[in-house]
């Protein structure tokens, strides 16, 4: 199983953190270690000072007729050392060490069918809750590539094969993270996942 995410898919997150309105899906991945068991808190890792909180929508990867296709649908936490992240931009480096360290993905565990949308016009709304302020809110509609664009260009790359995760990217509001904070995700109006955040002891 893998988890490849997208970077810079939607218009206002883009401009916060001062990057370009890419002209093809910026692609990165995370391993397996990366995934919060479930029942577990966010922990957040000694090496940084300013992890921030990115939902997306995250998509699962299913076949049919020997095509990849999103089949279901649920949100997810891509969470980013920003202070790595930065310096690795500068010196032109690749982002793992921000954003594949051990508790750096969250998946909440139900998926919504895609089949049970209609199949046109729809759009799937989500946002996260941090201390019980709204902090990030959008839809699928705001995707600067849509899911199925997303596909068809990561498979230029790699084969993606059933069970792989699929991040989106996220719309406007990320922000740090602090020992005591709680985040609420929620799809479709629905709350999906509540969890608790603690910090390293040396940050406590
Ligand atoms: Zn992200």
């Amino acid at each position: 199983m893998k988890i490849v995410c997208i970077g810079r898919n939607y218009g206002e997150h883009t401009k916060e953190l001062g990057n370009a309105v890419p002209d093809e899906p910026v692609v990165f991945l995370k391993p397996p270690s990366a995934l919060i068991p479930r029942n577990s808190p966010i922990n957040l890792p000694a090496f940084s000072t300013d992890v921030h909180h990115e939902i997306e929508l995250v998509y699962a990867i299913g076949r049919r007729n020997g095509r990849a296709v999103a089949d279901k649908v649920t949100i997810g936490l891509d969470l980013t050392a920003r202070d790595v992240q930065q310096e690795l931009k500068s010196k032109g480096l690749p982002w793992e060490k921000a954003k594949s360290f051990d508790g750096s993905a969250y998946v909440a565990d139900a998926f919504t069918a895609l089949e049970s949308f209609p199949s046109s016009g729809h759009t799937i709304e989500f946002m996260l809750k941090k201390n019980g302020q709204v902090v990030q809110s959008g839809h699928s509609g705001q995707m600067i590539f849509p899911v199925d664009a997303l596909i068809a260009h990561v498979e230029r790359y790699m084969t993606l094969e059933p069970g792989d995760l699929l991040f989106t990217g996220t719309p406007a509001g990320v922000g740090g993270l602090a020992h005591g904070d709680r985040l609420e995700g929620y799809l479709l109006g629905e709350l999906l996942f509540d969890l608790e955040v603690k910090g390293p002891a040396s940050q406590r």
